[in-house]
C-alpha cells in the first residue's frame, strides 16, 4: 500500500477528514445508533487526491459523472495496491451502464426500470469480457453490484430519483436481475427545505423496503451540510465531498 505523500494538500485533507469523521461520529453516538459508512465524494478532485484519501484509511469514493469517474478510477488504480470501492452517486444514463459497471462497486442512483435492465445486463457482458480475458476485471465481475433506489422526497423539485411508492417494485426488479443486489434507498434532501422531515420520510421509505427484503437495509443520505440530520435518522452511508475536498469550482 501507498502511504500518503505528506505535502500540504494531504495536511489540509487529513484536517478536513478527522473533522468530517468526528462530525459523523458524534452524530452516531447521539443517536445510540452505528457509525455510518463515509463516502467521500471525489467530483472535480484529481486522483491524486483520491490517493492522498486512501493513505488517510478511506476506502469508499463517490462520483456524480461517468467520463470523470472512469478515468480517475483507471489512474488510482495503478497507483495503490487495494483500491477504494466505488460509489457511483449521480444521474446514470442507461447508455453509460457498461462503462460503469467497469469500476464501480455501487451505484446509490438506480430510478427506474430501464437502468436496472442495463445495469444488469452491463454486468452480464463485463463479467463474459473479464473471463475471456478482453476487460480487466472490476469489482463487479466477482460480486454482485450493490444498487440503491434514488428516492425522490419532494416531486417539486425534480432533483431525480423514483417516487416512493414505486421503491419496493423497483428493488424486487434490481433483486430479480442477475449481477445486482439490491441494497437499499438513497436520497437528496430537498432543495430549500428542512432536510429533517425529508430524512424522515426515507425512513419511513427504508422500513417499508426492508419489510419485503430485509437484506436491502442501506440508507444513503446526508451530505456536508445535513449529515448530522441524516446520521440522527437512521442513515447507514453518508456521502461528504466539499467538506473533506474543499469547495468545488461553480457548476456552470
Ligand atoms: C456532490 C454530491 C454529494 C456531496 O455533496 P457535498 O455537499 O459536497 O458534501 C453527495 N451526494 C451526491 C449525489 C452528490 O452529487
Amino acid at each position: 500500500m501507498s502511504a500518503a505523500p505528506d505535502d500540504a494538500r494531504t495536511r489540509e485533507l487529513a484536517a478536513a477528514l478527522e473533522r468530517v469523521r468526528r462530525r459523523v461520529r458524534t452524530a452516531a453516538a447521539a443517536a445510540g445508533t452505528a457509525e455510518p459508512v463515509l463516502v467521500a465524494v471525489t467530483k472535480f478532485f484529481p486522483a491524486a487526491d483520491v490517493v492522498r484519501l486512501h493513505g488517510l484509511g478511506v476506502r469508499d469514493v463517490g462520483e456524480n459523472r461517468d467520463q470523470e469517474a472512469a478515468a480517475k478510477a483507471r489512474e488510482v488504480r495503478a497507483l495503490v495496491e487495494d483500491p477504494p470501492a466505488w460509489h457511483f452517486v449521480g444521474q446514470l444514463q442507461s447508455n453509460k451502464a457498461r462503462s460503469v459497471v467497469r469500476y464501480a462497486s455501487w451505484v446509490h442512483s438506480v430510478d427506474r426500470a430501464s437502468l436496472v435492465d442495463a445495469l444488469g445486463r452491463a454486468v452480464a457482458r463485463h463479467r463474459e469480457a473479464a473471463a475471456a480475458g478482453e476487460q480487466e476485471p472490476g469489482p463487479c465481475a466477482t460480486a454482485d453490484l450493490v444498487c440503491l433506489v434514488q428516492v425522490s422526497l419532494d416531486a417539486e423539485e425534480h432533483r431525480g430519483g423514483a417516487r416512493p411508492e414505486d421503491v419496493v417494485e423497483l428493488a424486487r426488479r434490481i433483486e430479480d436481475t442477475e449481477g445486482l443486489r439490491a441494497g437499499g434507498v438513497m436520497a437528496v434532501a430537498p432543495l430549500g427545505a428542512e432536510p429533517g422531515p425529508a430524512f424522515d420520510r426515507l425512513r419511513e421509505v427504508s422500513q417499508r423496503l426492508q419489510e419485503a427484503l430485509p437484506g436491502a437495509s442501506a440508507v444513503s443520505a446526508g451530505m456536508s451540510q445535513d449529515l448530522e440530520e441524516a446520521v440522527a435518522r437512521g442513515a447507514t452511508h453518508v456521502r461528504v465531498g466539499s467538506d473533506i475536498l474543499g469547495p468545488r469550482p461553480p457548476v456552470g
